[in-house]
């Protein structure tokens, strides 16, 4: 195929097919379609939009084992973890299926007297959803089902990694009965161009994006030039602190959670384990026992727990954040070196001693790598963990829910596990502060950011 691009199977670096290029053309098509769906499924009763939803969720459900088997083989990631995202998935259809219909208004009196306030809620308009491939599925459903709820048609355009889920979604979401016009995915591996088409043309009234934050900052300064609404979900620097008080089987059980989930691939992953001086050798020790006795595989292998990275570009980066960190007088534990042979393997990683500067502490990793940084008390825990421009999620481990509380409170950051290690959930509100983004995903909140509020000034 001339306008095509491969997708790869990270687990042994070979082509799994070719996917169509969208250009131009297939933009213009499918902004004239989404305009002009724009009408009808805004003005669709809201109940009719969530019973959508929720034949999307059970369709979902009810292609559980292929749809995981599909982002495990384009995205790499072990099958437990694929069905745990297909799960995760299917809720946003569910979650959003319901809150469709609690879409409201209010009715004031002005504090003079004089005249009354009514608002009303609208669709934002055509929105334009980039996701990034380390959850093909969920950064998808987590974008589309509150759009779709508030009534906004979208195009959704995949990383270029991973488009296979996206198509397979759009195919599904068809199936579940949306309309012609209001879903359509523009695969490409050409993502700059197509989306600075896109946020040229004034049908399009929001972008969601999801992936890095300078990949971040690009669009919102395209979005500005035409004052587009925007909501950005980008990198973290997640900090783990583990303080003296910590059950720490329960700290260590964490933690695997929150580093090893989708090979460490996830903007929510644990970045740094910030470990009180007492308890730091011992939580070192049981984490690297724990992490080594991962088993390494295909994604798709029933028996693999921890698969290969995304592509060859994802493990030169990790290798070289591990390799400038031991450089800087990091101490590896655990792994640290590359693996040989096809596919694109990096081992299960723990260093300790690390400096406060090393690169492995201060950028995000995205990979199955544990730095371990030695913490005084819990004023130093808090100084080191916010001495950072990202602010996405945290992680407190401690015996004492008071003091935990204080810290979560402290901490600069949208999302605190509190002697949890997973803090995605689709009923909860999904974000994160300073340069980790704007707006909020999942719970009530997700929906506002596809909805305009206009109010009536009226007497009676
Ligand atoms: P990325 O920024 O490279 O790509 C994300 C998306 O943007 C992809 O669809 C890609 O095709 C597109 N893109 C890339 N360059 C573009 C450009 N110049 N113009 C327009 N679009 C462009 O990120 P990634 O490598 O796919 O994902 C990893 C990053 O995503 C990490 O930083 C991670 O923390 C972040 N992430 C954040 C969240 C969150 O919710 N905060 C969730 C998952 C991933």
């Amino acid at each position: 195929m001339p306008d095509a691009f491969p997708v790869l199977n990270p687990s042994t670096g070979e082509v799994i097919t070719d996917v169509p290029r969208a250009g131009r053309a297939d933009l213009d098509r499918a902004l004239a379609a989404a305009h002009a769906a724009l009408p009808g499924w805004a003005g669709a009763a809201p109940r009719e939009r969530g019973e959508v939803l929720r034949r999307a969720f059970e369709l979902m459900t009810s292609r559980h084992a292929e749809i995981a088997h599909l982002i495990s083989l384009e995205m790499g990631k072990a099958l437990p973890d694929a069905r745990a995202e297909v799960t995760y998935a299917a809720e946003f259809f569910r979650w959003f299926g319901e809150e469709a219909v609690r879409v409201d208004g209010q009715l004031r009196t002005a504090p003079s007297g004089a005249n009354r306030i009514l608002t009303f809620r609208r669709p934002v308009g055509v929105a334009l959803l980039v996701t990034p491939w380390n959850f093909p599925a969920a950064m998808a459903t987590r974008k589309i089902a509150p759009a779709l709820a508030a009534g906004c048609p979208v195009i959704l355009k995949p990383a270029e990694d991973t488009p296979l889920t996206a198509l397979l979604l759009a195919d599904l979401l068809a199936a579940a009965g949306v309309p012609p016009g209001v879903v359509t995915v523009l695969a490409t591996d050409r993502p700059a161009e197509l989306v600075s088409a896109a946020l040229a043309d004034r049908r399009v009234r929001k972008v969601s994006f999801t992936g890095s934050t300078g990949v971040g900052r690009d669009l919102l300064k395209l979005a500005a030039d035409r004052i587009v609404s925007a909501s950005m979900e980008l990198g973290g620097n997640d900090p783990f602190i583990v303080l003296d008080d910590a059950d720490l089987d329960a700290a260590v059980d964490g933690a695997l959670l929150a580093k090893m989930r989708n090979g460490g691939q996830a903007c929510t992953a644990a970045n740094r384990f910030l470990v009180q001086d007492a308890v730091a050798d011992e939580f070192a020790a049981r984490l690297a026992g724990a992490m080594a006795a991962l088993r390494v595989g295909p994604g798709t292998d029933e028996r693999t727990q921890l698969g290969p990275m995304v592509n060859a570009r994802a493990v030169d980066r990790i290798a070289s954040t591990v390799e400038r960190s031991v450089a800087a007088g990091a101490v590896p534990r655990l792994g640290g070196t590359r693996a040989g042979g096809p596919g694109f393997y990096y081992p299960a990683t723990v260093l300790t001693d690390v400096p406060r500067d090393a690169p492995a502490a201060t950028t995000e990793i995205f990979g199955p790598v544990a730095p371990v940084i030695r913490v005084r008390d819990e004023r130093d825990a808090l100084a080191v963990a916010n001495d950072t421009e990202l602010g996405l999620a945290a992680y407190v481990y401690t015996g004492d829910l008071a003091r935990g509380l204080r810290v979560a409170e402290r901490l600069e950051v949208g999302m605190v596990g509190l002697n949890r290690g997973l803090v995605s959930d689709p009923a909860a509100p999904f974000g994160g502060v300073k340069q980790s983004g704007l707006g909020r995903e999942g719970g009530y909140e997700g929906i506002d950011e596809y909805l305009e509020t206009t109010y009536v000034a009226t007497t009676w």
